[in-house]
């Protein structure tokens, strides 16, 4: 006889949470994103001992009836995309079906959600239900994940401080806020207002929520246009640098994005206006058809391939180097020791 055989489903998806679910901020990542997905325009963030003790998000969305409450934290359970020619025209933030699966198998997790027609309570263990029951109709769904990693004692350990993980969050959150003007999030940690946003629609305000008036009011907007891509967003004066290239926001259909050769590109088109070493803050979002954008890289769906990649670097260029060259002063001359 054989020795080989199928894991259960709470084993396999613990396994495959060591990639999806890194640290805290990864849970919040994917559930903020479940929350876009959903339709939102308001958005909480709570954190309790920067996410280690507890992570509750709520959001206004569509909700889910009973039967999708459930079904959600099975692996590979998705309403983003039903076929192989979907992966290729990827609209939503997610899209792989395992963030609910990997995060529950880690975590205890309570579910309330509504889509106002009915409503749904559902509590998991390590992976497990063990509670089920017709629940409010609020419309929209609040998740808590309570004792994260507790059944993973080594993933636990490897946390690093309390600050540093609160950082990663409020880092994140500020992108999601940059990318998403039109909603308003609030984040707090324990008991205390981190971030709020209003939701106006307006990536100006939320830069002033962000960076402080002062900054925003020396933001300065640009927009252009290729055969295949459409580039728009903030780009500072170069009166204003920072030290590293943390400062440079890129989204790509409204999901932040971590690319080197973009931000380089960014940094490039300041060239003679900001000291070499110094970088500029900007908010650059990038349009194109999705199936120019391959996101199917990394779980955590950070990293990004892009088609066309020369004609979306020359336009990011041309854009930015036109909008600073339109509004600084005399360009700062490197000169040679
Ligand atoms: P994915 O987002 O890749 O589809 P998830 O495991 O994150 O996978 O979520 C599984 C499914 O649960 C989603 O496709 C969606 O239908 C549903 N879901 C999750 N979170 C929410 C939410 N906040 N509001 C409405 N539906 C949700
Ligand atoms: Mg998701």
């Amino acid at each position: 006889m054989g020795i080989i055989r199928l894991m259960d489903e709470p084993l396999s998806n613990k396994i495959s949470a060591g990639e999806v679910v890194e640290r805290p901020t990864s849970v919040v990542k994917e559930l903020v994103e479940n929350a876009i997905d959903a339709g939102s325009t308001a958005i909480e963030v709570l954190l309790v001992e920067a996410g280690l003790t507890s992570i509750q998000i709520i959001d206004n969305g569509e909700g889910m009836d009973a039967d999708d409450a459930l079904l959600s934290f099975s692996r590979h359970a998705t309403s983003k995309i039903a076929n192989e020619h979907d992966l290729f025209r990827i609209r939503t933030l997610g899209f792989r079906g395992e963030a609910l699966a990997s995060i529950a198998s880690v975590s205890k997790v309570t579910l309330h959600t509504s889509n106002g027609a009915s409503g749904t309570f559902v509590k998991m263990e390590g992976g497990r239900l063990t509670e089920q029951r017709a629940g409010s109709l609020r419309k929209g769904t609040d998740i808590k994940i309570d004792q994260l990693f507790f059944n993973t004692p080594a993933r636990l350990k490897y946390m690093k401080t309390l600050q540093t993980e609160l950082g990663h969050t409020i880092d994140l959150l500020n992108r999601f806020a940059l990318s998403y003007p039109g909603i308003a999030f609030k984040l707090m940690h324990d008991g205390r207002v981190i971030l709020q946003t209003s939701g106006s629609g307006e990536i100006k305000r939320v830069l002033a929520d962000i960076y402080g008036v002062a900054i925003a009011k020396k933001m300065i907007p640009f927009e252009g246009q290729s055969h295949d891509y459409k580039v728009s967003g903030y780009a500072s004066l170069p009166e204003i640098t920072r030290a590293n290239k943390n400062y440079i926001s890129l989204f790509v259909n409204g999901r932040w994005v971590k690319h080197y050769a973009i931000a380089n590109t960014v940094h490039k088109a300041y060239h003679t206006f900001l000291p070499l070493e110094r970088q500029p803050i900007v908010v650059l979002n990038i349009e194109g058809d999705p199936y120019l954008t391959d996101v199917n890289v990394h779980p955590s769906k950070q990293q990004i391939r892009l088609s066309k990649e020369k004609e979306l670097m020359e336009l990011i260029h041309e854009t930015i180097r036109r909008t600073i060259s339109s509004v600084a002063r005399a360009p700062i001359i490197d000169k040679p020791k």
